[in-house]
């Protein structure tokens, strides 16, 4: 069959050239080395898998799935080896590795006993199909216990990490799903099972995806990468139909299908790389601008904290007496400069944010303690309101959780300060609950509510409601933007609820216990 000896070609180059292609990103790195190693092993197999398809004659059909074994023994043992390099546990999963290296030893010797594979024979469509020998079970209970062993060791990190690595991890178990998924479906007619290896080119696109992750890991560029092996791929199985014409004719063809895929391929790249020159030019400029903004702030903040000084000073009496007159302008001026001095902040935080300059320090917090201080704090502003601010407690204490507390603190005065705004007559309710493996708070007041329009771009940077614009003139449409910034930054969800105008509004913030 034309398809398994291709699509084994096909695992062949791509795991041959990408193989090559990251041990020479970085040639010292155990990741990457390890890496080449199994995609070398891969290489060995699928080449050898190659040869056994195109076979002729049983004998070198049998001496090629032997062949194939040998690569295939060595693929979990290296794979293993790569992966307790790239999750950092070398240390203490050394002497798995070293058990496992012992028994691909062992396997190794008795590759080319008949205790491994006895002999070929035809199966289904297949000429000389392998027959199983002795040891044959054992060695794919190896194969899978390595294989199925890294999965659960990255599966576990997986949950653990946050960043880069926590992509890179994604795409490597993506890949690996895909990839011994596919080349699993071979072992099946090994047990007279008539399912078809159909799975075999799978293996290419796990090899890719393995290597996506080590050598680039913004998701940005990994997007533009995908774009690049696939031009690639489809130029490897192009090349490869041609390697196999069988007439003058069909070599006429193929070959130039191939070299017309190759010129648009080619430019398909350009065009991508040229995106991405674009977009560094895009960031240099945001960068530039981030900067901007954030080094305005701070000379903006000096004065407007010199300016509260002084008028608070004012108003206190400490220039002498102040006439009834002034006391209620200045009042006035007090409080313009104090949400003067809010706003900077926000856009300071915005600044840092967009710059990636704000740290993140999450210590072990309760968040109801969180939300009872700020209830204290804001209750004599609600107080004067006429509004009542009321906190509903959950039956059972919340478990307390990794949370960065000024930013989160930050966040719910936010809200609850808002929603005293935006709200004329009745009150603030604020709920506290533990939802599956999540913690919850809502807070819902009685106010001007949300439209569905102004709802959609409510978070985004200075967007204001109707809401906002009447009734108060002075806000920014900023505050939103960073509450939600800070809660992505703890994983959470930050959305809002209302029936429509005068309904009120019900904000949620979910953030993840773990
Ligand atoms: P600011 O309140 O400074 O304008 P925010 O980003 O905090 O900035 O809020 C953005 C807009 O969302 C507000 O201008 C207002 O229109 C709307 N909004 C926020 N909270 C409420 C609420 N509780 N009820 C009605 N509208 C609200």
């Amino acid at each position: 069959m034309e398809i398994y000896s291709l699509t084994a070609l096909i695992n062949a180059i791509t795991s041959f050239v990408l193989g090559i292609f990251v041990y020479f990103k970085n040639k010292k790195a155990p990741i990457n080395k390890t890496f080449a190693l199994f995609a070398f092993a891969v290489f060995f197999w699928s080449f050898s898998y190659f040869l056994w398809q195109i076979a002729k004659d049983p004998q070198s059909a049998l001496f090629w799935s032997r062949s194939l074994i040998l690569g295939a023994i060595f693929i979990p043992i290296f794979y293993f080896h790569f992966v307790i390099y790239f999750l950092d546990i070398f240390e203490e999963k050394k002497r798995i590795l070293v058990f496992g290296y012992v028994l691909a030893l062992i396997f190794f010797f008795l590759t080319f006993t008949s205790s491994m594979i006895k002999g070929v024979t035809p199966k289904l469509f297949f000429p000389y199909w392998p027959e199983p020998g002795m040891v044959f079970s054992q060695f794919l209970l190896m194969f899978f216990g390595y294989i199925i062993y890294s999965w659960y060791l990255m599966f576990r990190a997986y949950e653990k990490l946050t960043g880069i690595k926590h992509e890179q991890v994604k795409y490597v178990l993506i890949g690996t799903f895909i990839g011994f998924f596919g080349g699993s479906t071979n072992y099946f007619l090994w047990y007279d099972i008539p399912i078809l290896p159909l799975g075999n080119g799978l293996v290419a696109v796990y090899v890719a995806l393995v290597a996506v992750a080590i050598v680039k890991y913004r998701l940005m560029n990994i997007r533009v990468i995908l774009t690049e092996s696939l031009v690639v791929l489809i130029a490897f199985i192009l090349l490869a139909e041609t390697i196999i014409s069988k007439s003058l004719l069909e070599l006429l063809f193929r070959g130039s299908l191939f070299l017309f895929f190759c010129f648009i391929g080619y430019l398909l790249i350009k065009s991508v790389l040229n995106e991405i020159k674009l977009r560094e030019k895009l960031e240099i400029a945001n960068n530039a601008k981030s900067e901007f903004v954030s080094i305005a702030s701070h000379q903006l903040r000096t004065p407007l904290t010199a300016v509260k000084g002084y008028i608070s000073l004012m108003i206190d009496g400490t220039y002498g007496k102040l006439s009834q007159e002034l006391q209620k302008p200045l009042q006035n001026v007090y409080e313009s400069n104090e949400k003067l001095i809010d706003l900077v902040n926000n856009l300071l935080n915005l600044s840092r944010l967009e710059a990636g300059k704000i740290e993140f320090s999450p210590t072990l917090s309760s968040l109801e303690k969180i939300v009872s201080d700020i209830i204290e704090e804001l209750k004599i502003n609600a107080d004067k309101n006429g509004l009542y601010l009321k906190l509903v407690k959950p039956k059972r204490a919340l478990p307390e959780i990794m949370i960065d507390q000024s930013k989160i603190r930050q966040v719910i005065l936010n809200i609850i300060d808002n929603a005293i705004k935006y709200t004329k007559d009745g009150g603030i309710t604020i709920k506290l609950r533990e939802t599956d493996s999540k913690e919850q708070i809502m807070i819902s007041d009685t106010g001007i509510g949300i439209s569905q329009d102004e709802m959609k771009g409510l978070f985004q940077m200075f967007s204001r409601a109707a809401a906002g614009t009447k009734l108060h003139t002075n806000g920014s449409g900023v505050g939103l933007h960073v509450a939600k910034k800070f809660i992505e930054m703890h994983r959470g969800r930050i959305w809002v609820e209302s029936e429509g105008k005068d309904k009120g509004s019900t904000f949620f913030i979910e953030l993840p216990i773990k």
